[in-house]
């Protein structure tokens, strides 16, 4: 069975490099009736956070990237960690290094541009001293990477020094840590960013010399920003949450994220389902992937309009909980519900939805900005009032609606756009809006009748 884990750094927000390859694993391992496992690199205590912890998983939670079990934190494993490190110790393939930071600095300025080689590696009469525990690495030959994505990659075991595994003070490494929580952990796939290439050759070989099986490494190209340079904020978002706060809802999201260096075809826009069953390693290109905001824009726009009204609401609603908005009042809820089939279709992201369906969130006296007030000279305002009279006992559907602004244009002589101003601006206080008649349906009869006589009283 296949077990895939994602293993961020709790040292800041959740990355959108970091969100993709968290997608990429859980992709993987929920497409192949596998586990997704969630691992907390909190060894480095300085820079680790609790509410780093806690702001990633609300990112995977958000995105919708559910986890199996609890997530495993390495800090707390350190005993184990330590535990191998002396069992290698025992079996001969990791030995005691007394060599000071001062003596290594005085080897490596002796020797320059060469991997460390420690006096102690075959030293038969150690001192009872602190020291390091050392892998005894192969000198000779080559480490090979069977990488998924980047193909075989060899790295001459010369250049690699005997890593430390445990150091002079007891803790455990991240080389170390890594494999042995990996290890334990049961992971068949590694699906990470090839900014830990280099770091495989060293963690291939601690599986080797413990006889562990490696696990199928994949190491994906990191995202870059539309220029062709590395992401930074300098492009703009880069965090998850900035994305949450743009308004581009989580389905979007994976799609669009999905296809950040994967792909299956010409095939861009698709659901959950079909991503599980698609999502593959040999889909995943060697080149850098850019990060293109239209297409962003354009996957969300796809998603938004395929979406449930009700599910759709509920979304529209925590967006606003995350902005601090007040809750809606039943009678906005019922509105924006019933506004949401005609604008779902448009909207690209959720804040431009909610901007279209300001005239359902809005109460009278509606304010009247100074744009749309330019349609409210009083020749409109009369043929509001035509038009309110019209409509008292109109049923109220769209198809009657337009008849009765029609019949009023026509015996003022003027055509349907002259009204529909004047119209916009005393339903919605603005200039763009969608269509009157939309608004009309959506208010209701008492609502748009009353915001009619609001300004031609
Ligand atoms: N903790 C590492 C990071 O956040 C990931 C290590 C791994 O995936 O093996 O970059």
């Amino acid at each position: 069975p296949v077990v895939t884990r994602f293993a961020p750094s709790p040292t800041g927000y959740l990355h959108i490099g970091g969100a993709r390859t968290a997608l990429f694993n859980w992709l993987y391992a929920r497409g192949r009736g596998g586990k997704f496992l969630l691992r907390i690199e909190d060894t480095d205590r300085a820079r680790s956070t609790p509410e780093a912890t806690a702001a990633i998983l609300k990112g995977l939670e958000w995105l919708g990237l559910n986890w199996d079990g609890e997530p495993v934190s390495q800090f707390a494993r350190k005993d184990r960690h330590a535990e191998v490190a002396r069992q290698m110790l025992a079996a001969g393939t990791a030995y005691r290094c007394f060599s000071t930071p001062e003596e290594i600095a005085a080897w490596r300025e002796a020797n320059p541009r060469q991997p460390f080689q420690s006096p102690w590696r075959d030293a038969t009469d150690l001192p009872d001293a602190p020291h390091a525990i050392r892998l005894r690495a192969p000198r000779t030959g080559e480490t090979v990477i069977e990488d998924a994505v980047q193909g075989q990659v060899r790295v001459a075991n010369d250049q690699l020094d005997d890593m430390v595994l445990l150091r002079s003070d007891g803790t455990p490494t991240y080389m170390l840590a890594v494999v042995v929580d990996d290890h334990d952990m049961g992971v068949t796939h590694v699906i990470r960013g090839d900014d830990h290439l280099t770091n495989t050759a060293r963690q291939i070989q601690i599986y080797d010399a413990m006889g562990w099986p490696r696990p199928v490494f994949a190491h994906i190209p990191l995202i870059h920003g539309e220029d062709g340079k590395k992401l930074s904020k300098r492009h703009g978002a880069v965090g998850l949450h900035e994305f949450a706060a743009l308004g581009y809802p989580p389905a979007a999201m994976r799609n669009y994220l999905a296809r950040l260096g994967w792909s299956h075809g010409d095939d861009e826009l698709f659901d959950d389902a079909q991503a599980r069953e698609w999502f593959d390693l040999p889909g995943i290109g060697r080149a850098p992937a850019r990060l293109d905001f239209r297409k962003l824009e354009h996957v969300s726009g796809h998603h938004i309009g395929a979406m449930e009204d009700a599910a759709l609401l509920a979304l529209l609603q925590d967006f606003l909980r995350e902005t601090g908005a007040p809750a809606l009042t039943d009678r906005q809820r019922q509105r924006l519900e019933a506004a949401l089939p005609a604008l779902k279709e448009k909207a690209k992201t959720l804040p431009a939805l909610l901007d279209q369906a300001r005239f359902a969130l809005i109460e009278r006296p509606v304010e009247i900005d100074e744009k749309a007030d330019k349609s409210l000279d009083s020749v409109s305002r009369g043929m509001l009032k035509s038009l309110t009279a019209a409509l008292q006992h109109a049923s109220w559907t769209r198809n009657e609606l337009e008849q009765a602004a029609k019949t009023v244009a026509e015996e003022n002589g003027v055509g349907l756009g002259k009204i529909a101003g004047p119209l916009r601006a005393a339903l919605a206080g603005r200039t763009a809006t969608p269509s009157v008649f939309d608004m009309m349906t959506v208010l209701g009869r008492e609502e748009s009748l009353a915001r009619l006589q609001d300004q031609t009283e």
